[in-house]
């Protein structure tokens, strides 16, 4: 396989993705990951950093950053997949409060880690830029700022921004407003999954690669080269855990896919903005997602790809020729000035993890000494972080603020059997289509999708 084919920033890193040694045959450990992604490496790296003496041992199916860690939108921000009254529903207002602030830390986190390391990674902590390019948007952008205020977040934290400010900030076309929020960073997330092994090595960690883990249990985690035993086994395999035993509705894999143009001009750049390489996207229901990346590139990208029976994870579900040209359209609608043709020079795509009540979650049963952590949906560049500082805590048995957090050992409910499982995704996915496009047809707010969004409990 090709790595540097499966996105454009594993095309653009320094290094040419030979894959490590594979594991030589039976090993023990202290602890094993399952997955070299940013859960895993990040799990590894403090895991590392606190106990230099632990043997921590690394197993990953394909290369470091094969998954979504590199090919997502490289947004390292505060969000989370569940809204915070959601939260504050479930755990309380302080406890949801705390959440939100461990996330707003999480962003500074990386930041110093990825500088401490050297991990050359083009991070720019510009904030985020969401438009709104209608009443019913601009509606949906005072409703977020509203619903900030009422748990305290201040103007810091998110703060609405009329049509001008907004243009100035991303001269998207028919911008009517937004919201800005400072926390979040752009990052290349190859370089940073890359650079984030290489610094796990270097404290020590052992990283085996092209070793696919066929089952984990209490104790171990079994491939075809051997077995690693250690009393800690930790699941992190995102996107790609229904095809481990035991594990189908775990998680349901949804397909978030991209596009990115060639470097546009300095032009083109002074009529757009993103000067701060600021994050952008805007209020409509179907996710979009795009950065100005360090060499004047869009990078640009959306949901919208079918969910594939049973849970199944493909290499050819990556590439969805209709989602690519929908999202070139929708580029082109945003910004007029790039001209007639947008020239997109690479298309990809990969698969997130969806827990079935739509929670993130971290844990480690002390019974079985089984860890997991994901879920993320959209939101695992800067959440994994959290992740993996969290699992150290749980794994090395050190109470503290974050093992106190409220997505500690919370355990969403699996998934249904199919064909219901496929039926309720793919339905969701047409719901939010078609109220985007209903909103555009009436200019009034889809109530579908507010239900839809009810019944998800965000
Ligand atoms: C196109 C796209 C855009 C996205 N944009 C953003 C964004 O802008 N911001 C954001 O916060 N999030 C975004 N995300 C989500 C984010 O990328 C993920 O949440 C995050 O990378 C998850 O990291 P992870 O380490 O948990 O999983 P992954 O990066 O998927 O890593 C899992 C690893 O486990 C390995 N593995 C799986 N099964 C096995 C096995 N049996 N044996 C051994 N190894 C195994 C895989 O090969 C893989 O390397 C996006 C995702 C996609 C797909």
């Amino acid at each position: 396989m090709r790595y540097q084919e499966l996105s454009y920033w594993l095309s653009s890193v320094d290094e040419p993705l030979a894959p490590r040694p594979g594991l030589p045959g039976d090993a023990d450990a202290d602890v094993v990951i399952v997955g070299a992604g940013y859960t895993g490496l990040w799990t590894a790296y403090y895991l590392a950093v606190a106990d230099p003496s632990l043997r921590i041992v690394v197993l990953e199916k394909e290369i470091a950053g094969y998954g979504a860690s590199g090919r997502n939108g490289g947004w390292c921000s505060a969000l989370l997949p569940t809204s915070l009254p959601a939260l504050s529903r479930r755990h309380g207002r302080d406890r949801a409060l705390d959440m939100q602030r461990a996330m707003q830390e999480t962003v500074r986190e990386v930041g110093r880690v990825v500088a401490d390391e050297g991990i050359d990674c083009d991070w720019r902590a510009g904030g985020t830029v969401v438009l709104a390019r209608s009443e019913v948007q601009l509606g949906r952008a005072r409703a977020a700022v509203a619903e900030a205020r009422e748990y305290g977040l201040a103007d810091e934290d998110l703060v609405l921004l009329d049509a001008a400010e907004a243009a100035a900030r991303c001269h998207a076309d028919g911008v009517r407003g937004g919201t800005y929020t400072p926390h979040c960073a752009a990052v290349h997330p190859a370089r940073l999954v890359r650079g984030l092994a290489r610094a796990v090595e270097r404290r020590g960690v052992r990283i085996f690669e092209r070793t696919p883990v066929t089952a984990v249990r209490s104790g171990a985690a079994e491939t075809p080269a051997g077995v690693v035993r250690a009393p800690v086994v930790v699941r992190a395999t995102e996107g790609f855990t229904p095809a481990l035993p035991g594990q189908r509705r775990t998680v349901a894999p949804v397909y978030s896919l991209m596009v990115a143009t060639e470097p546009l001009s300095e032009a083109t750049w002074a009529e757009i903005g993103l000067a701060e390489r600021e994050t952008f996207s805007d209020y409509r229901h179907v996710i979009i997602y795009g950065q100005r990346t360090a060499d004047g590139r869009l990078a640009f990208g959306g949901r919208g790809a079918p969910y594939h029976f049973g849970s199944r994870v493909r290499p050819d579900y990556d590439r969805e020729p209709r989602v690519f040209a929908a999202l070139r359209r929708v580029l082109g609608e945003l910004f007029p000035m790039i001209g007639p043709e947008v020239p997109v020079s690479h298309t990809w795509g990969g698969p997130l993890g969806v827990a079935r009540d739509w929670s993130a979650s971290v844990g480690l049963d002390r019974t079985t000494g089984l860890a997991w952590a994901g879920g993320y949906v959209g939101d695992g560049v800067g959440s994994s972080n959290l992740a993996g500082r969290t699992l150290a805590d749980l794994i090395r048995g050190a109470a503290s603020d974050l093992t106190a957090l409220p997505w500690v050992n919370h355990r969403s409910p699996r998934w249904e059997p199919e064909p219901l499982r496929w039926l309720a995704v793919n339905a969701g996915l047409r719901v939010m289509f078609s109220a985007d496009e209903a909103e555009l047809r009436t200019g009034r707010p889809s109530r579908r999708a507010a239900a839809f969004s009810r019944f998800l409990g965000h």
